[in-house]
């Protein structure tokens, strides 16, 4: 069986967005992947054009479509970086179709958080608020320093994202408050900004920050502050294209996968 045959079939959701062209042009780079579907909204204004044309890869003969069942019905995994809006309905399509789902959606609630528990019991997902490999090692070293550091240290953290973004803070950063809480073995009292006659600082809490501006990819720090010293960690994405191939990575951990709910950590075997 030759290279493309034996590749995994991909259906990109959100394809007309940020996310879904990087994902759509990195997806050029492997052999062992093929993108067989591109969806996205019905009032997107490039559906029934080329996908590649449009992510700038060149023609792929995939047109993009609104017709997300029938793109799963032809694909092995779905690579779903669409908005939160709607996240329950298109799982509901994935379990339906059998298709495995490598989730980026950040901003999901509760109501849309148990739509994907509900289908990782059908079909393997993969979810994760940052598909970069050097996030989820920033991830593990965070935790490492709240268990070392303990509650002598206060701890912040800082992000900062292009202006489009839609949800704060981002799911990466609240995936790093759950790393210092986890190493600090301790529940945190989460503090979105300051503002006013707010008070000193007590301990025990977490602030969390989010800065919108220009074009910035994401850049996230956590701020570990004592006396009379201070570490920052910082990771700092220059390009869309790192979480395009980690989601990628994703995708082909996620069709050998049985069902269940994965994270980066997972795919990465670093949990
Ligand atoms: P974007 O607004 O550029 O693109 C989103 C696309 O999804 C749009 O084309 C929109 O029309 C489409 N869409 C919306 N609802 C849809 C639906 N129900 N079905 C099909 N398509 C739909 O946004 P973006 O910058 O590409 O980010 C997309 C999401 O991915 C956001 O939630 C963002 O926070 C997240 N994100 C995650 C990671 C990660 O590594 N996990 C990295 C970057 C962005």
């Amino acid at each position: 069986m030759s290279a493309r045959q034996a590749c995994a079939k991909i259906a990109v959701v959100g394809a007309a967005g940020r996310m879904g062209q990087r994902v759509i042009a990195c997806a050029q780079e492997l052999p062992e992947v093929c993108v067989c579907g591109a969806v996205d909204v019905a009032t997107c204004p490039v559906i029934g054009t080329d996908a590649g044309v449009h992510a700038g890869c060149g023609a792929l003969g995939v047109a993009m479509s609104a017709d997300l069942t029938a793109a799963c019905a032809a694909a092995d995994v779905a690579v779903d970086f669409a908005l939160a809006d709607g996240v329950a309905a298109r799982m509901e399509t994935y379990v339906q179709t059998k298709t495995a789902c490598v989730l980026g959606t950040t901003g999901v609630d509760a109501a849309g958080r148990a739509a994907i528990t509900r289908a990782a019991r059908e079909i393997a997902v993969v979810h994760a608020p940052n598909f970069s490999v050097g996030v989820n090692v920033l991830c593990a070293l965070v935790r490492r320093a709240a268990a070392v550091l303990g509650g002598a240290y206060d701890v912040e953290i800082v992000e900062m994202h292009h202006r489009h973004k839609k949800d704060a803070p981002s799911g990466t950063a609240v995936r790093l408050a759950e790393m210092v809480e986890a190493g600090a073995g301790a529940a945190l009292q989460r503090v979105y900004g300051r503002e006013g006659q707010c008070g000193a600082r007590p301990r025990g809490e977490l602030g969390i920050h989010a800065v919108r501006g220009g074009d910035v990819v994401g850049d996230h720090t956590v701020i570990f502050a004592g006396e009379g010293e201070r570490i920052e960690l910082t990771h700092k994405a220059s390009t869309r294209d790192t979480f395009a191939r980690g989601a990628l990575r994703a995708a082909l951990f996620a069709v050998q996968a049985p069902p269940g709910l994965y994270a980066m950590e997972d795919v990465l075997g670093i949990k």
